[in-house]
């Protein structure tokens, strides 16, 4: 078997050295932003867990490794401009948008939106990160002229992604539609294993399998999605594995992380089937509290990382066999959380 290289040093490369580990599938996560030049072998597979990083040194021995995998949708993801072009290409329905380029226009542009609009820069945004909301009359700030993008704000009854993996035979797996809820652009809870309507797990597999096969992409990708009136917006993409996906480390017969080592080591991809229903909700800047885990169904997921406000420090997932079962758990975990993040509960309990 290949090694595994992921570019990046967080918590995904870290879930992915541990998916590898019953296999002793190497995975080795390397920090691109330094400059100094780390062993790489000919045969290795470079992936990644962020999507730029600059031209160190390290960086560009990544990027110029002969198998350095996904390279064209890692261009196309990185600037939200040619994301959101990629997308209008294929077809794939996405919120109205358009490019934020001279100063004199600001208004005109964003006004074309409608009433109210949200400004993305273009590069270099995630957790809800440089962006601003805008509504007619309100401020324009001049910076937004040749780093931004602006699109329609979406009245969304909720959101949802979908998180699928191709191989290099262009094989492609998907999960079901994951439910997801965002408190100021950052992923608060998950949910998993509850119905969903067919026409929307449809339509989100043509469209992602559309983009991964335009793109030759080997590995995980999630596509973030609103749902409008029954059917699909998409918001955007990740081309790795993906937030949205951690209920699969124990609510899937396979992981979305297993399933991104699988592709990109051409070993066999299975369809996932799902456990039960599952629940994900993150803890940002709190730690964990070791009589969680007396409560069934429960598993903690810590990275090791210093606490900060808001910081993605780890995630906890309750995967239960039944709806009543997962209620039960969620119930019992509310009592035991810091009073700020019942809120994650209630809106998961509001769930199933
Ligand atoms: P991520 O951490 O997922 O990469 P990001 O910083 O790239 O996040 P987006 O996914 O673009 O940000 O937006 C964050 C959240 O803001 C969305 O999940 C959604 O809740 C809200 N949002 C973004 N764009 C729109 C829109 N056009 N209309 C309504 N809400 C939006
Ligand atoms: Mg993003
Ligand atoms: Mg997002």
């Amino acid at each position: 078997l290949p090694r595994i290289v992921v570019a990046g040093n967080g918590q995904l490369g870290q879930m992915l050295q541990q998916a590898g580990a019953p296999m002793q599938l190497q995975v080795k996560p390397v920090e691109p932003n330094q400059d100094i030049e780390v062993a790489l072998h000919d045969d290795d597979v470079i992936t990644v867990e962020i999507e730029h990083w600059p031209d160190t040194v390290t960086g560009l021995q990544l990027k110029n490794h002969p198998n350095f995998r996904n390279a064209s949708a890692l261009h196309a993801v990185i600037d939200r401009q040619r994301q959101k072009s990629l997308l209008d290409r294929l077809q794939v329905p996405t919120a109205p948008w358009v490019v934020l380029e001279s100063e004199n226009e600001l208004s005109e542009k964003l006004e074309s939106l409608g009433e109210r609009a949200v400004v993305k820069r273009r590069r270099g945004g995630y957790d809800g990160r440089g962006q601003w909301r805008w509504q007619r009359g309100g401020e324009i700030e001049a910076e937004w002229a040749g780093t931004c993008i602006a699109e329609a704000m979406i009245p969304f009854s909720h959101e949802v992604s979908l998180v699928g993996a191709r191989n290099a035979k262009g094989e492609k797996v998907f999960y079901p539609l994951t439910r997801n809820w965002h408190e100021n652009g950052i992923l608060r809870a998950s949910v998993a294993g509850i119905p969903v309507p067919e026409i929307q797990q449809q339509h989100a597999q043509e469209w992602l399998s559309r983009i991964m096969d335009d793109q030759d992409y080997i590995g995980v990708m999630a596509m973030e999605c609103f749902v409008v009136d029954g059917d699909l917006l998409v918001n955007e993409l990740a081309p790795r594995v993906h937030n949205s996906g951690h209920w699969t480390q124990e609510g899937a017969t396979i992981s979305q992380f297993e399933l991104h080592l699988r592709a990109l080591a051409e070993l066999p991809l299975i369809t996932p089937e799902i456990k039960g229903v599952s629940v994900m909700y993150n803890l940002l800047g709190r730690n964990w509290k070791p009589e969680w885990l007396g409560i069934d169904g429960v598993h903690v997921h810590w990275y090791g990382k210093s606490l900060r406000p808001g910081r993605k420090v780890g995630h906890v997932n309750i995967n239960r066999p039944t709806v009543e079962q997962l209620k039960q758990s969620l119930s019992d975990l509310r009592e035991r959380v810091d009073d700020e993040d019942k809120i994650a509960f209630n809106w998961s309990l509001d769930q199933l």
